[in-house]
């Protein structure tokens, strides 16, 4: 189509957008966003905007906010960056040093046999992060079992852990993956939650509250049981199991049942394998707890932690791979040794991301700002509820500032719909002409407000979505 913006314009002539099928997005006029400030967004051509996706799940504080962009600029009067090979730099300093302090909030859980997290290696983004869990899980495990061993993964269906290879090789979305089959390597599948639709539960799915007929049996913690048990036996043990905590999020915002991850993560500690969390969208307070770390809710202390995302308060692409002494001290040696850690970046330890991401973590640990991210997750509860009344709707999830909304056929038989139907796209391309952007995975309606978000700002974006179910699927009866 004929754009009549001419940022529109180049956009159209020139930008390859990703997760977006070209051919649709040259048919549409685009939005095009110029200014943002707390929850909203503002287009060129004038319209206001509500984040309802925290501009894909990064933003926490809103955006404009006075604090980071104070520390970005007292940081840009100084230098904007400086190589992190071989020379040392303030933020990112005290940065890490920030980072561990907030990894060490308590809980009252009892922990799973804890490792202390007191390294930090600085990447770009979630991507990066994860792929520098896996290198070093990778070469750990050869230093500690002997340079023949070859260390293998083990990773949740569905889970999505980024797009570089290694990222790839442990993600299970064949939409996404299965192209690249060939140039992966081979990682273990095993079964995730997924109350909703869970093979074990015989519950009448015509009852709202259906997932509680049955009582849950851990049937998915035993299968991740019996799958390092067959490694055990095999003698191919796991050098690492890779996970999202307390719900996933591109398998289509998953929640775990709680107890999943710290009955998974002493069994994954018995079979002598580490423990790695993508935290790249539930870190941070995203999914919830005081910590920046959604696993440290369940008492577990993950062996190597992926951070990004929120990590800059949706500011800057800057990410953190957090691991223990113990993976540290295997690649100390001499020079001539070879241990090194051979991985980084250009912009490994960027300064104005390490400043942003200073002022972001203040914010995530501020008292005041826990209790806020609690009661915007309580209205987000009152305000989800009324959605139940729509037939499409087949199952609302929230842990912690996640939400996603499952549209389905047929909500008696939880009958999918067909990917081909484009039903979440619809109705989030309704949304955004009622004022509230959001993307949609696959069927799943996803909303993740910033955590400044109003009371009138929720209401809307929820509003919105009933709405545009509405102008979708036709009207409900009342
Ligand atoms: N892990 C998780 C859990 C994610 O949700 C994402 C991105 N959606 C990534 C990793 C990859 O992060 P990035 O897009 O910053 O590379």
């Amino acid at each position: 189509m004929k754009t009549t913006d001419p940022v529109a314009r180049l956009d159209h002539a020139h930008v390859w957008h990703p997760f977006t099928q070209m051919r649709d997005w040259l048919r549409q006029e685009p939005v095009v966003l110029m200014r943002g400030r707390g929850a909203r967004l503002w287009a060129a051509d004038g319209r206001e905007y509500l984040d309802a996706n925290s501009s894909i799940w990064t933003n926490l504080h809103g955006h404009h906010h006075p604090r980071i962009n104070r520390a970005i600029t007292r940081q840009l009067a100084q230098v904007a960056h400086t190589s992190a090979l071989g020379l040392a730099s303030e933020p990112a300093s005290r940065l890490a040093a920030e980072l561990i302090a907030a990894t060490r909030v308590r809980r009252p859980l009892p922990a799973v046999r804890k490792p202390a997290l007191t390294k930090v290696f600085f990447s770009d983004d979630g991507s990066t992060a994860i792929e520098t869990a896996l290198k070093l899980t990778y070469e750990y495990a050869r230093r500690t079992r002997g340079p023949d061993h070859k260390p293998r993964f083990l990773s949740m269906q569905g889970a999505y852990h980024g797009d570089t290879v290694g990222a790839v090789s442990v993600g299970h979305i064949s939409l996404f993956h299965a192209a690249y089959k060939g140039l992966l390597f081979r990682t273990d599948a095993v079964m995730a939650p997924y109350c909703y639709r869970c093979p074990y539960n015989r519950a009448r799915p015509e009852r709202m509250d259906a997932r509680l007929h049955r009582r849950c049996q851990w049937e998915c913690v035993d299968q991740v049981a019996r799958r390092l048990e067959t490694a055990r036996r095999a003698d191919r043990p796991y050098a690492g199991f890779v996970f999202e905590p307390r719900i996933q999020g591109a398998a289509g915002m998953i929640p775990q049942p709680d107890g999943w991850l710290q009955r998974v993560a002493e069994r994954v500690r018995d079979h002598g394998a580490l423990l790695i969390a993508d935290e790249v969208m539930t870190g941070c307070g995203r999914a919830g707890g005081p910590g920046i770390l959604a696993s440290q809710e369940e008492g577990v202390t993950p062996d190597l932690v992926a951070l990004a995302k929120g990590l800059t308060g949706g500011y800057l692409p800057m990410a953190a791979t957090l691991t223990t002494e113990a993976v540290f001290a295997a690649f100390l040696g001499e020079y001539g040794e070879f241990k090194t850690f051979f991985h980084g970046h250009s912009y490994t330890g960027n300064q104005l991301g390490a400043a942003a991401a200073r002022a972001s973590l203040e914010l995530v640990m501020a008292p005041e700002g826990q209790r806020r991210r609690e009661r915007l997750a309580g209205w987000l509860d009152e305000d989800l509820k009324t959605l139940w009344a729509h037939p499409q709707v087949g199952d609302i999830r929230r842990v912690g500032l996640v939400a996603g909304i499952e549209l389905v056929r047929d909500w008696t038989k939880r009958t999918p719909f067909n990917l081909k139907e484009q039903a979440g796209i619809r109705v989030c391309a309704a949304m955004a002409r009622r004022g509230v952007l959001t993307r949609p995975i696959g069927n799943v309606v996803a909303l993740l407000p910033p955590y400044v978000t109003t009371r009138t700002e929720l209401r809307k974006m929820v509003g919105a979505l009933r709405d545009a179910l509405c102008e979708v699927f036709g009207t409900v009866d009342s």
